[in-house]
């Protein structure tokens, strides 16, 4: 934390990070004709954001009304009470009110467009809308960008790879970021540095008043006078804070991008004086592991089965996947997993893997005492595993996990005839045989700086800091230990970010 002293800049409104959170409140503060920064890190703008599949969880708005899915801001209430319990803070009404403001507030703006997208949510708990209820952004043409398309963050497999754009349409995350990017842009309010690295939150008369940054030039002092919104991603891809609050996994298991999330935002806010939430949490998958020794996040099994080091089966395959990676989590032999399955697909693995690896990525064998012995597993526990999950295959029923019974599981289910009368139970019996090691992965941290229903950074008495907001994975997040459904990651960064600015254009009208 640093004192008084010149500044270098000076903005209404300074938001670090460029994900969806971010952008959204920089977008809601430029259109409210505040001058806007937005201080990005890296070179690329959007985070694990622009990853992502940009599902955004936000219920009851005009877009799930014009698809005519009988979605509403109740059977959402009913569902995130049944989820997370009652509603101490405030934060789940904040959420739920403001959600179809915030997505009829995008969608005026001529640069968004979303549409829904059937996804189920992940519990089976009362107000779950079985086929989903949220929505995705509509692929952006990069000529609509022109140079500004260079600016968003390349899709994960060719940003893994070290390889850059490619001459396509930006969908999912990268549409979601193009497209917030072209309407911040178009308000003329803002201002956009990458390579612009926040480390310190400057404090003036209990007030945060400004940042301070690093970049390639040095140091620079930016001045806030209206607020700053922490909106930087989590702490994924720092080890030692990962390590310190005893998070599940590894930096290099997580999914974020190289270097992006080390939490260095949340480290200056507690510096500031705020508290934190939720510091063992993340949103959790599991992620077959690439040649590197990186995770790949792994969801929608249609085969195969997971064991562990001891050959056995832990969980039904299908669950959501940061209900998956909660399992692997829950004992230290089941990560690494294996994923076993057979020939049946040409090899390729039966999940959808992101990035996706090539066959040659996993290991083979003629038997399935082959296959144990190459993997280190008890061959008759790996056998035995095998041969039970067949019999439920043909019986259709998986009496240990119920595999098949669940709606979510079965919007992944192979329909091409491989499974019996279980379309989630499909035999593994037509060697050779592979197995792909399974990591514990994660999409980001969702531990982090306590805030209240407007995105105000509390203190350890539970006190706003006055002029400091954070939202998204910077943020302790208002599902706690739960992942309700797709997009509650980025819908619910999206809407603590929008109130954040609301509440700073609040102060400073009265
Ligand atoms: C493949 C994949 C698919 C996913 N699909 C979905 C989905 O469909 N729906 C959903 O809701 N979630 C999804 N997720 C999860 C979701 O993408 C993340 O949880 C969410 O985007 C995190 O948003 P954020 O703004 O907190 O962080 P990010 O989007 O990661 O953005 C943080 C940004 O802050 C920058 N930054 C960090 N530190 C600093 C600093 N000190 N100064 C300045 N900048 C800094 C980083 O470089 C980064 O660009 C998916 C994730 C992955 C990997």
């Amino acid at each position: 934390m640093a004192g008084t002293g010149l500044w270098d800049d000076e903005y209404d409104v300074v938001v670090a990070g460029s994900g969806a959170g971010a952008m959204t409140g920089a977008l809601t503060a430029a259109s409210h004709g505040l001058r806007t920064a937005v201080l990005e890190k890296t070179s690329v703008l959007g985070g694990t954001s622009a990853y992502s599949g940009a599902a955004v969880w936000l219920p009851g708005t005009g877009v799930q009304e014009r698809a005519g899915v009988g979605d509403s801001a109740e059977s959402a209430r009913t569902y995130l009470r049944a989820l997370l319990g009652e509603d101490a803070d405030g934060r789940q009404e904040a959420f739920l009110a403001t959600a179809p403001e915030v997505a009829d507030f995008l969608e005026r703006d001529p640069a968004i467009e979303f549409e829904w997208r059937p996804f189920p949510d992940y519990f089976a708990a009362p107000g779950r809308m079985d086929m989903g209820r949220s929505f995705v952004p509509l692929d952006l043409p990069a000529e609509r960008l022109g140079d500004l398309a260079s600016l968003v963050r390349p899709p994960v497999d060719r940003d893994r790879a070290g390889r850059g754009h490619a001459a396509a349409p930006l969908s999912q995350g990268r549409a979601l970021i193009g497209r917030l990017l072209l309407a911040l842009t178009n308000t003329g309010n803002a201002t956009v540095r990458t390579g612009t690295r926040l480390r310190a939150l400057v404090v003036e008369d209990g007030r945060v008043a400004g940042v301070e940054a690093e970049t390639a030039d040095g140091p620079v002092r930016i001045r806030a006078r209206r607020g700053v919104l922490l909106a930087a991603g989590g702490f994924e891809g720092n080890g030692a804070m990962r390590a310190e609050h005893g998070v599940p996994g590894s930096a290099a298991w997580s999914m974020a991008p190289a270097g992006a999330n080390t939490g260095d935002p949340i480290l200056a806010a507690v510096a500031a004086g705020a508290a934190v939430d939720l510091m063992d949490q993340a949103w959790w998958c599991p992620g077959v592991e690439d040649e590197k020794g990186g995770g790949c996040f792994t969801l929608g099994f249609r085969g195969g089965l997971v064991v562990d080091s001891t050959g056995r089966r832990f969980a039904n395959e299908s669950l959501p996947y940061d209900r998956m990676g909660r399992e692997m989590a829950a004992a230290p032999e089941r990560v690494p997993a294996y994923v076993v399955f057979d020939s049946r697909h040409g090899g390729a693995l039966p999940a959808i893997s992101i990035p996706s690896l090539p066959s040659s990525a996993w290991v083979r064998a003629d038997t399935l005492g082959e296959l144990a012995e190459k993997l280190g597993l008890p061959a008759d526990a790996l056998t035995a595993a095998v041969e039970r999950f067949n019999g439920f295959a043909r019986d259709g029923v998986d009496a240990d996990f119920h595999r098949g019974e669940d709606p979510y599981d079965l919007f992944f289910a192979d329909r091409s005839g491989n499974a019996g009368p279980n379309p989630c139970l499909v035999p593994v019996d037509r060697p050779p045989y592979h197995a792909a090691r399974l990591v514990l992965s994660d999409l980001g941290t969702k531990g982090g700086l306590r805030t209240d229903t407007e995105g105000r950074v509390l203190d350890g008495g539970s006190r706003p800091i006055a002029g400091l907001y954070a939202a998204g994975n910077s943020s302790a997040s208002f599902a706690g230990r739960v992942y309700p459904g797709p997009g509650v990651p980025i819908g619910s960064a999206m809407v603590f970010a929008y109130r954040a600015v609301k509440d700073i254009v609040k102060i400073g009208d009265s």
